[in-house]
């Protein structure tokens, strides 16, 4: 479905849970969230997902807080991916349980899999997430690799003076690994919404610090480049030095039940109790109401909710 902008909107990012194992400090209170909400449950997740995919979504992503701490994931999952219509699920996950259910994920029908990962260093991947142990994502990470996934990728969220020292070895990662390593740029908003200025580094920094990358034409919200004879690609997400928002295909849905049409909007539609055509009418009204850009530059974020609310 077309929304007014002429932008073909194909994907649905839906946020399972609030819930998180992890802290990271850009993301979450030290404390977690004072008021999680209540998740959808799964029937309700199965109606969203049925309504988007009527609208013309035949993507979706699942995300969080931490999808996997979800009990009955491996079953959502399932159900999801039988959907009609919905060609691609993925799931993007912290990668701390990931080691157990990779198989699992990819056996209930999980196309690709995002493992966000900020540091290789275990002292300080262990400060950034106020409590992570990197060991068992690196596990995680392996465990993916092996399961047969069509796609594994590596977010890492830029943080200058925080870990943009080990650039390098991220972008060597992909020399040897089929796994794409993504960059991204941190979006002041939450928990880091008034941090200094020097932690918003922009990703061209990965491209000062690598010479040898070279480009690789392609579509999509990441400028895409390559270490020569690597075979995995590195990918640069770049919210805030080069919006994307012309080419943005995507709603969300908040672990809560909200039609988000724009990450850094306010505006929100209830999807919780509704059915049927009603659900499908309301999702088509959020589809149509994506605003042509963010501006996160001028005045920042809009919305008030944190990163671990929406799901990224
Ligand atoms: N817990 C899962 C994970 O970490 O992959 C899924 C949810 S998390 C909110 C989704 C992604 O959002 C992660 O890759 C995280 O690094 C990213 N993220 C969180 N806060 C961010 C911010 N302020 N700017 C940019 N990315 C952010
Ligand atoms: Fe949890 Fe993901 Fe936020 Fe880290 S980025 S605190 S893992 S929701």
């Amino acid at each position: 479905m077309l929304d007014t902008f002429g932008r073909e909107v194909r994907m649905l990012r839906l946020a399972v849970t609030e819930a998180c194992d992890l802290r990271c400090e850009y993301c979450m209170p030290q404390n977690g969230l004072p008021n999680e909400a209540m998740p959808m449950s799964g029937n309700e997740l199965v109606a969203i997902a049925e309504a988007a995919s009527k609208c013309g979504i035949n993507k979706i992503r699942l995300t969080g807080g931490e999808p996997l701490l979800r009990p009955d994931i491996v079953d959502i999952c399932r159900r999801l991916s039988h959907i009609e219509g919905i060609r691609t699920l993925c799931l993007t996950t912290n990668g701390t349980r990931l080691q157990a259910l990779a198989g699992q994920l990819y056996a209930a029908g999980v196309k690709r899999v995002n493992l966000s990962l900020d540091s290789l260093n275990p002292e300080r991947y262990a400060r950034l997430t106020r409590c992570g142990n990197l060991a068992d994502v690196l596990a995680g990470l392996e465990a993916a690799m092996a399961a047969g996934f069509e796609r594994v990728k590596v977010n890492c969220v830029l943080i200058g003076g925080i870990n943009d020292d080990e650039i390098a070895d991220f972008v060597e990662l992909t020399r040897h690994k089929p796994l794409e390593v993504r960059f991204i740029e941190l979006m002041p908003m939450g928990e880091c919404a008034a941090w200094p200025k020097k932690r918003f580094i922009s990703a061209e920094t990965v491209l000062e610090r690598c010479p040898e990358l070279t480009p690789i034409p392609g579509e999509g919200v990441a400028q895409r480049c390559r270490l020569p004879n690597a075979v995995g690609t590195v990918g640069l997400i770049r919210p805030m030095s080069r919006a994307f928002c012309g080419d943005c295909d995507r709603i969300r849905v908040t672990a809560d039940g909200k039609l988000k049409p724009c990450l850094h909007s306010v505006e929100e539609l209830d999807l919780r109790g509704l059915r049927g055509q009603a659900l499908v009418r309301r999702m088509a009204e959020g589809i149509g109401d994506k605003p042509v850009s963010h501006h996160l530059n001028d005045t920042g974020t809009d919305t008030e909710r944190r990163m671990s609310q929406i799901g990224g």
